[in-house]
């Protein structure tokens, strides 16, 4: 079908250059949609790893699904997405912040052979102890305040059906997402049935809240027809016109996904500090210097012996580092 400017879709979307997600609500109901397409930073998070075509599938559709949650944020944060596997791969990771900066990594058990048609349980959930877990982290926390975290099983057979059940389960929130990528692209639909503010129950409120549910309804089926071929091929400027002509929508500015890694010598630094000083000196007798390159963006970081010293130093401010090898607590 082509499109015309005068379709009801309002404002035309014109053509959409490279990655962006596209919000938009329907006219008169407390229904909320977004499509997304990521592709340059999509190809930033697979480069430098070699993935196997099953694994690049899912995390695809978890890096198009993290940009389309946090772009719902309502705080100064991030959204981190992780599926905890119990097979052949033991970590998928998405980090979204508010303003769709994007990281993601895998990580699969060694020596693993993995098919190109693995499904979502056969990669994460051979033994049933599979697990999605989603984390909310304010960047301005206060003191001790923690990030919030839902944990719920691999209950789905698609990452999209997983967070729809996770949404609904924690978030009390109606969700539709239809999600696919390949090595080019990550693509992605969201629909959401936002709740009506409580108010009188009177006739008005009834009416709203059933026109809500039609439209609801309406829009899910429409999504319902969209083919996973046809996500991948299609831009998101066309799968609007496409799905929703007839609908009266009203589009937001469209937003723009990048990659960022949020790495830095400072946080490495943290990490060997967890590892304990006895672990740090020991592998540095062996090692001669620390090599740690980020599992995100491939940078690497160097820490010597004079480097690790001053770690563990407890005295920031003294100047004397240990001597190499010297003595432990
Ligand atoms: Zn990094």
């Amino acid at each position: 079908m082509t499109t015309e400017t005068s379709s009801p879709l309002g404002t035309p979307l014109g053509t959409t250059a490279g990655d962006t997600l596209q919000k938009f609500i329907f006219d008169n109901a407390a229904v909320r949609g977004e499509l997304v397409e990521i592709s340059d930073t999509w190809r930033e998070i697979q480069a430098r790893h070699g993935y196997p075509k099953a694994v690049r599938a899912v995390l695809g559709e978890m890096v198009a699904a993290g940009a389309l949650l946090s772009a719902n944020l309502k705080f100064n944060g991030s959204i981190v997405m992780q599926i905890h596997g119990d097979g052949p791969v033991r970590l998928l990771v998405v980090e979204c912040d508010a303003n769709l900066r994007l990281r993601a990594t895998a990580k699969l058990a060694p020596g693993v052979e993995i098919g190109d048609e693995a499904s979502l349980s056969e990669l994460f959930n051979v033994n049933g102890n599979g697990r999605f877990v989603i984390t909310l982290d304010p960047a301005d926390k206060m003191p001790g305040q923690q990030p919030y975290q839902g944990v719920v099983p691999l209950d789905g057979d698609s990452m999209a059906t997983v967070i729809e059940n996770y949404m609904l389960r924690s978030e009390q929130m109606d969700t539709r997402l239809w999600l696919a990528a390949d090595d080019g692209v990550a693509r992605g639909l969201l629909l959401q049935k936002l709740p009506r503010h409580s108010g009188k129950e009177d006739q008005t409120k009834q009416a709203t809240e059933a026109e809500d549910l039609e439209t609801w309804n309406r829009a899910a089926m429409l999504g319902q027809t969209l083919k996973r071929e046809e996500l991948l091929s299609t831009d998101i400027a066309t799968l609007m016109r496409r799905l929703f002509w007839e609908e009266t929508i009203r589009v937001f500015d469209p937003l723009q996904p990048t990659f960022h890694c949020s790495c830095n010598r400072e946080k490495v630094g943290d990490m060997l500090k967890m590892l304990g000083q006895e672990e740090v000196e020991s592998a540095l007798a062996e090692l001669g210097e620390l090599g740690i390159n980020c599992d995100f963006c491939g940078k690497h970081y160097a820490f010597d012996k004079v480097d690790c010293a001053q770690l563990f130093a407890s005295d920031t401010t003294a100047q004397a580092v240990m001597p190499p090898g010297g003595s432990t607590h």
